[in-house]
């Protein structure tokens, strides 16, 4: 940093803070730093504290994403710099040539929000941009138009921002067809493509076959020639494909002669007009090569393409980047299909793509998990190249640890009945709001005769019962009508005698509320003051953790987060 003048220093560190706090630099923080690593500033404290404070409402001003691709740019080392005191905690395997830094993507379909499969590629590829310093792009891969939802393009990014990645860079490939059209050309003239007008079945059966279709040996002036009739419309759909020459011998068929492009007529594209589109294997490889990737990470189903594009690489004699597969992850009891996803919402069964029973990260986000906790349980899922499940029950312990100091304390009656407790005082509970925090105070529950209970409490068995802050109620039973009696406050004697110690409300002061679970909706009571904490997750004491979702004049919804 020597010779930097304060300025310069201060904006980089306000953007290294802002980045790793994820909110407004703190100028404390920023100053010392600079301090720190320049103590001949010491002497001129106050005028760096003002040029602090420009600087860092320069900063506020920037978005996310605009302050990590300034800082991606500007002090790259920074970036890298933010993992060595990373929360997380499980460090990946290193990877090589990486020591430098590293140019990474995420390479998303549009066609529908992110789910919890696509956070693996996300996060982890962030996570080797921070560890080493660099890019991280994020390359909407929109060149099959029956693939695309014109509403995807927003969503993504808005989950990208959800989960905080440092994106320095964004780029559509639908913006970018003249580039893929412009290399087909080169591919064609180095001899490593050819238009190929054979019927498609008949070209599979020549392949199976390890036979070459007529095509493969036209010259490359007859290629160039078909391709510009190609580009120019005088082909139609299905009439016409660019095909990469590989080897007809070779043990794997889907390798053979595997295509580039095609022509198709429908569905339009949202986003431009075209005709001839590059399919996957060609547009990722000049994609990765024209925007410098050095690294990818991505799931085990690419490696037959990272094969194929090995092919393209070798022609153009371009460097190939490092590749690392990893294994395949099932995800079971939520839905993963975009197009299923997509039915059940017109078909009125979801609510919406945030839909509790979906995997979308927005559903997730709805229900109370935080965006750190999904990385740190996809970061300890890590890159192994194992086949293995994904573990819900990881996911919600990553945010346990999170909320679990955070989220206040009260009381949900599921499925509740009235109950008179007979000899009682009448008494004001002091419940705390978080049990290991007593400067939050407390809720005031009044009791004054009667109350409601969890109907599925009381049952047949049961002689004893604590209300929690409260006191012992004993039960007796009359058939099956329970009369309840009260019996002291000590908490000795109801621990002494096993009792549960349940949640309660007094009878006036209860508040309609709907918890929202995967497995459909649980009718009860809250707390009325349960309204002030709207978007927030609380922990419904005995039942688990929930997100306040909405309020209405007289009820509350509650999304079930887990337990
Ligand atoms: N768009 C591709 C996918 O979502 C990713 C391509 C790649 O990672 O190379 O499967």
């Amino acid at each position: 940093m020597a010779g930097d003048n304060p300025r310069d220093l201060l904006y980089r560190c306000a953007l290294q803070n802002a980045v790793k706090h994820g909110g407004i630099p703190q100028s404390g923080a920023v100053i010392s730093m600079v301090m720190g690593a320049h103590p001949e500033f010491r002497t001129r404290a106050k005028e760096i504290a003002a040029i602090a404070k420009e600087v860092i409402a320069e900063v506020a001003t920037l978005s996310p994403d605009q302050r990590c691709s300034k800082l991606g740019e500007i002090a790259p080392d920074m970036i890298a710099a933010l993992s060595e005191k990373h929360e997380h905690k499980k460090v990946l395997p290193d990877l090589e040539d990486a020591e430098n830094g590293v140019v990474m993507r995420f390479a998303p379909n549009p066609s529908g929000p992110l789910h919890i499969g696509h956070a693996r590629a996300a996060v982890l590829n962030d996570a080797y941009v921070r560890q080493y310093g660099g890019r991280y792009i994020l390359r909407i891969e929109d060149t099959d138009p029956k693939r695309v939802d014109p509403d995807a393009y927003e969503m993504v990014k808005e989950d990208i921002a959800w989960l905080g990645l440092c994106i320095s860079e964004t780029v559509t490939q639908s913006d970018r067809l003249h580039l893929y059209y412009d290399l087909c050309r080169q591919l064609i003239e180095r001899g490593g493509a050819y238009i190929c007008t054979c019927d498609n079945e008949h070209f599979k059966e020549l392949k199976i076959a390890k036979i070459a279709c007529p095509c493969r040996d036209h010259s490359v002036e007859t290629n160039l020639d078909l391709w510009e009739k190609m580009i120019d419309h005088r082909f139609a759909e299905g009439e016409a494909s660019v095909r990469v020459k590989t080897d007809l011998n070779h043990p794997d068929p889907a390798m053979r002669d595997f295509p580039a492009f095609r022509i198709l007529d429908s569905p339009p594209h949202p986003k431009v007009e075209a005709h001839v589109y590059p399919l996957m294997n060609f547009s990722v490889v000049a994609d990765d090569h024209l925007l410098g990737v050095t690294h990818v990470i991505r799931g085990k189903d690419h490696i037959a393409n990272t094969r194929r594009q090995r092919y393209i690489y070798d022609y153009f004699g371009w460097k190939v980047p490092i590749y690392r597969h990893y294994g395949r992850m099932g995800i079971e009891g939520v839905v993963l299909s975009t197009s299923q996803m997509r039915r059940g919402i017109q078909e009125g069964s979801y609510t919406g793509w945030d839909d509790i029973r979906l995997g979308t990260l927005r559903a997730l986000a709805r229900r109370g998990i935080l965006p750190d906790a999904v990385k740190n349980a996809t970061l300890a899922i890590g890159i192994g190249e194992t086949d293995i499940s994904f573990s819900w029950d990881n996911l919600y312990a990553e945010n346990k640890k999170l909320i679990d100091s955070i989220a206040n304390r009260y009381f949900f009656v599921p499925n509740p009945a009235e109950f008179r407790i007979e000899g009682a005082p009448t008494r004001t509970a002091h419940a705390m709001l978080h049990p290991a925090d007593a400067s939050r105070g407390s809720r005031e529950l009044t009791f004054t005769g009667t109350v409601v209970l969890p109907r599925s409490e009381l049952t047949q068995n049961i002689t004893m019962l604590r209300l929690k802050d409260l006191f012992n109620v004993k039960v007796a039973w009359n058939g099956d009508i329970p009369q309840l009696v009260y019996a002291g406050d000590a908490l000795a004697d109801a621990r002494a005698a096993k009792s549960s110690i349940i949640q309660w409300l007094p009878v006036q002061e209860t508040f309609v509320c709907t918890l929202r679970t995967q497995s459909g909706d649980v009718h009860g009571v809250c707390e009325p003051v349960v309204k002030r904490e709207l978007g927030n997750v609380v922990q419904f004491e005995r039942v688990g953790f929930a997100r306040i979702d909405s309020l209405g004049d007289n009820n509350i919804m509650a999304y079930f987060t887990h337990k």
